[in-house]
């Protein structure tokens, strides 16, 4: 069984369907609100296959309240929010925001007097130890 992204024009709707390659080579995607046939999507150029959330294996957001059980729901929010966007560890733009957010937690941790970020995060953990002995 293949996960196949669809996309209907006249609804301006992308949904999910889960069929065998037969299946779907002998009668196509069907668009589940008006039941044309719909044409296959490919995203952003990736061809559709068996990965993203699920409706057994949904992704939430639990900060922003919000949960995907399927890829075309993202493709639909990020549709509906102009201003959002998910992003993989692997995209690019994530990994820069990770190494800026990095270099500043370095400089910041530098400006205290730490050798680095990781020795700061290893003085924050002794403390935090030394309370807890205190503690108990
Ligand atoms: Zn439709």
């Amino acid at each position: 069984m293949i996960l196949y992204e669809g996309r209907c024009r006249p609804c301006d709707k992308l949904f999910d369907d889960v069929m065998s390659v037969d299946e779907f080579s002998e009668n196509g995607l069907t668009c589940p609100d008006c039941g044309q046939p719909a044409e296959r999507y490919y995203g952003h150029g990736q061809p559709a296959g068996i990965s993203g959330p699920l409706p057994s294996k949904p992704l939430v957001i639990k900060h922003a309240g919000l949960e995907f059980t399927s890829k075309s729901q993202i493709k639909q929010y990020e549709a509906e929010n102009p201003g959002a966007r998910m992003l993989t560890k692997d995209d690019s733009s994530w990994r820069s925001h990770h190494d800026k957010t990095r270099a500043k937690a370095e400089s910041r941790a530098k400006a205290r007097g730490f050798r680095d970020y990781e020795d700061q995060c290893n003085h924050q953990r002794r403390e935090r130890d030394r309370k807890n002995a205190c503690r108990s």
